[in-house]
């Protein structure tokens, strides 16, 4: 079956989710505390315990979900299907084994689905937010999966 795209619009104001696993907590507080100016004009929301520290140590107001082991990592996916988180800046620690290590293959994937921006460093974190991009709407094209699922019914009820 061919697949079926329709275009989906990133607004000027962007809701970006930020986690960090224990080890890379310290990077990722120093990398939104240098880049407050630009973060605060945008909505930051994040796991926990990260979504916690981020608030305290900088002030800045972020929509706080359940810690990742608790479920933090699905109620983000959650909001990435309903277009409601449109980028992730996701620093998981690949020198420490996680319990919740499939929410976060999960997590991961559906964020390639959904064609949100990621970063999974801070190299790349410090790109997409100096990115043209963040200061102006962005038109990308996803999967239509709710057609696809219509076409799918139909071709079963045949
Ligand atoms: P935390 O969760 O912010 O509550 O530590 C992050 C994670 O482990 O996914």
């Amino acid at each position: 079956m061919d697949n079926i795209y329709k275009s989906v619009t990133i607004e000027k104001t962007k809701k970006i989710a930020l986690i960090a696993h224990d080890g890379k907590k310290p990077e990722l507080l120093s990398w939104v505390e240098k880049n407050k100016e630009i973060l605060q004009g945008h909505f930051l929301c994040g796991t926990g315990t990260t979504g916690r520290l981020i608030q305290e140590k900088t002030g800045l107001p972020v929509e706080i979900y359940q810690s990742g082991p608790l479920g933090g990592d699905q109620q983000i996916g959650a909001r990435i299907v309903d277009g409601k988180i449109h980028m992730m800046i996701f620093l998981w620690d690949p020198l420490e084994a996680q319990p919740h290590d499939p929410d976060i293959k999960a997590l991961l994937r559906i964020a390639t689905v959904y064609d949100i921006p990621v970063a999974n460093n801070l190299a790349t974190a410090d790109f997409i937010l100096h990115s043209k991009f963040m200061d102006q709407e962005y038109v990308h094209w996803i999967e239509d999966y709710e057609k696809q699922a219509q076409n799918r019914a139909e071709a079963f009820k045949k």
